[in-house]
C-alpha cells in the first residue's frame, strides 16, 4: 500500500492500492514499446521537451513543496528550494544534451572511429522519500534527453509526488509510453528486474535494499546505478571564524531534518579548537533548531519523516549513550508527530554501533583528532565513501587533505548540497555509479565504437 501520513500530526490523508503483477507488466509493455519511438526522434525535439519540463515544474512550485510537506514533513522553503534544483536539473541536460550526445571522433592505430551515444531501452527507476523532486529528476532528466524510457516506483509514502511528477512530464509532451509512475511494491522488483524488456536499473536508496537490488540485478545481468546511503565526514583544520563554520556546519547538518544522504553527520575538529566548537555547536543545535510546523516558513526543525523514522533515529541515540557516549543536548521524541530534538553527541567511539552507522536524523557526532593524520584516518574509517567536506583557511592544505579522502565527492568550505553541473555519487558501500553533469547522462549510454 502507498500511503500519505501527514508526519507533523500522524493523520493519514491518502491510501493508494499497490499496481497489481498484471499492472506492473503492462507498464514494463508500455515503455517497452515506446523506446523505439522514443530513441529515433532527434536529441533536439527529446531535448526541447525536457525545458518545457524545466518551465512546467517552475510554474508547479508551490504545489510541489507543498506535496512535499505533506508527505514527509519537508520544511516549505526547503521544498521550493528542491523544486529550483529540479528546474537546473532538467534545464541542464536540456541545454547540454545535444553537445554531451555529439559523436566523438578519435583517431586510432591504423585510421579512423568514431563513438556515438545512444540509448539502450527501458529503464527501472527506484526513488527514495527524503527528496522526492530531486532524486526522481536526477535520473529522469539525463535519461529522457539520452531517449531512453522510464519506468518510475516511488517511495511508498510519496504517492503525490510520484503522480504530479508524472503529470507533469505527460504536460511537457513526453508520451505516455515513455515515462510511466508505478506503484509497485518492493516486493514486485524482483519480478521486473527478471523481465527481459527492462535493460537497466537506478536506485537511490538505503544500503539493504541496494543489496537487494544490485543482487537482482546481477543474477539477470543489468546495468545498474546505486545511490546509496552515507555518513560524510566534515574536517575543520581551523576557521578564520569560529561561529561562522559552526552555523555554516550545524544548517549542512540540519538541511532536510537530517536527512540527506550526503550530509555531514561527523564533524572531525582539530583538538586546539574542539572544546570551543563544541560549545558552540551545541548551544547553535540546542537554541536555534526548535521543532515547529514544517508549513510554517519561520520553522527550523520540522519533523523526521515518519513516526518509525523518528523512533528509529531516537533508537540510534539512545543506544550510543547506553555505550558510552555523551549526550550534549537533545535526544527525546516529542510527540504528536514524528519529531526529534536537534541532539549532539561526543566521545562516540569504535566500540559504538553509531560510530560506523548512517543516522538519518537531526544528530550530529562530534569527533577530536589530534593531528590533520588522525583527522584524515578517522575521516575514512568507515563503510561509506559518499561525500566530505574540508574546513580551513589554507586552501593548498584542505586540497592536500581533500585528496586523501576515500569519497565520491568532497567539498572544501562548504558541505552537503548538489547542483545540475557537478557528477554526485560515492564509493564503498553509498554505492556506484554517477548522476549529474556530464557523467550523469553517461551511466546508461551505450557509446558505440564505428571503426571507420
Ligand atoms: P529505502 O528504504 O531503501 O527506500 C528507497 C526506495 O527503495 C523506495 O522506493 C523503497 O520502496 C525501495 N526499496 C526498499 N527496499 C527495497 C528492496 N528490497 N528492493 C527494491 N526496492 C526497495 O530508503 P529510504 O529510507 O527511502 O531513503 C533513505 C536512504 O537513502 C538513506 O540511506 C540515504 O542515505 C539514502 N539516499 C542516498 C542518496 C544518494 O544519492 N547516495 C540520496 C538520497 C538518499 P518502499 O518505499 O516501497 O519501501
Amino acid at each position: 500500500m502507498y500511503s500519505v501520513t501527514d508526519p507533523a500530526t500522524g493523520v493519514l490523508i491518502e491510501e493508494v492500492a499497490n499496481s497489481t503483477d498484471e499492472e506492473v507488466r503492462e507498464s514494463i509493455g508500455r515503455v517497452h514499446s515506446g523506446y523505439p519511438g522514443w530513441r529515433r526522434r532527434t536529441v533536439e525535439e527529446r531535448a526541447a521537451i525536457v525545458a518545457r519540463a524545466a518551465d512546467l515544474f517552475e510554474q508547479r512550485t508551490d504545489e510541489l513543496a507543498a506535496i512535499m510537506t505533506q508527505e514527509m514533513g519537508k520544511r516549505i522553503n526547503e521544498g521550493r528550494g528542491e523544486v529550483g534544483i529540479v528546474v537546473d536539473i532538467f534545464r541542464y541536460y536540456a541545454e547540454n544534451g545535444p553537445a554531451l550526445l555529439a559523436d566523438e571522433p578519435l583517431d586510432i592505430k591504423g585510421g579512423r572511429a568514431v563513438i556515438t551515444k545512444g540509448p539502450i531501452g527501458a529503464l527501472l527507476g527506484i526513488m527514495p522519500w527524503n527528496f522526492p523532486c530531486y532524486q526522481v529528476a536526477r535520473f529522469v532528466a539525463p535519461n529522457l534527453v539520452l531517449g531512453n524510457t522510464i519506468l518510475l516506483k516511488h517511495a511508498s509514502i510519496c504517492p503525490r509526488s510520484g503522480r504530479a511528477i508524472e503529470e507533469i512530464l505527460r504536460a511537457a509532451g513526453v508520451p505516455d509510453d515513455v515515462y510511466v509512475n508505478t506503484y509497485a511494491s518492493s516486493r514486485q522488483i524482483p519480478a521486473i528486474l527478471a523481465d527481459p524488456r527492462i535493460v537497466g536499473v537506478s536506485l537511490t536508496g538505503s544500503e539493504q535494499a541496494g543489496v537487494s537490488v544490485a543482487a537482482e540485478a546481477g543474477k539477470n545481468l543489468k546495468k545498474t546505478v546505486l545511490e546509496l546511503g552515507g555518513s560524510d565526514p566534515l574536517i575543520v583544520l581551523d576557521t578564520a571564524d569560529l561561529d561562522e563554520t559552526v552555523n555554516a556546519t550545524a544548517t549542512a547538518r540540519m538541511r532536510n531534518c537530517g536527512q540527506s544522504c550526503n550530509a555531514p553527520k561527523r564533524m572531525i575538529v582539530l583538538a586546539d579548537i574542539y572544546d570551543e566548537y563544541v560549545d558552540r555547536l551545541t548551544k547553535r543545535v540546542a537554541e536555534y533548531y526548535v521543532p515547529g510546523d514544517p508549513a510554517d516558513p519561520e520553522t527550523k526543525l520540522p519533523p523526521l519523516a515518519s513516526n518509525s523514522a523518528a523512533d528509529e533515529v531516537a533508537g540510534q541515540v539512545a543506544k550510543a549513550v547506553e555505550q558510552g557516549a555523551t549526550l550534549r543536548t537533545g535526544g527525546q521524541r516529542i510527540t504528536p508527530g514524528a519529531f526529534l530534538e536537534a541532539t549532539v553527541l561526543t566521545d562516540v567511539t569504535p566500540q559504538m554501533d553509531a560510530y560506523y552507522e548512517e543516522i538519518f536524523g537531526p544528530v550530529v557526532i562530534v569527533f577530536k583528532a589530534e593531528t590533520e593524520t588522525e583527522a584524515i584516518a578517522l575521516a575514512n574509517d568507515t563503510p561509506f565513501g559518499l561525500g566530505a567536506s574540508v574546513w580551513g583557511t589554507d586552501d593548498e592544505r584542505s586540497r592536500r587533505v581533500a585528496e586523501q579522502i576515500e569519497a565520491g565527492m568532497v567539498y572544501l568550505n562548504r558541505a552537503g548540497g548538489s547542483q545540475a553541473d557537478l557528477p554526485f555519487g560515492g564509493i564503498k558501500r553509498s554505492g556506484m555509479g554517477r548522476e549529474l553533469g556530464p557523467a550523469g547522462i553517461e551511466e546508461f549510454m551505450n557509446k558505440k565504437s564505428i571503426r571507420l
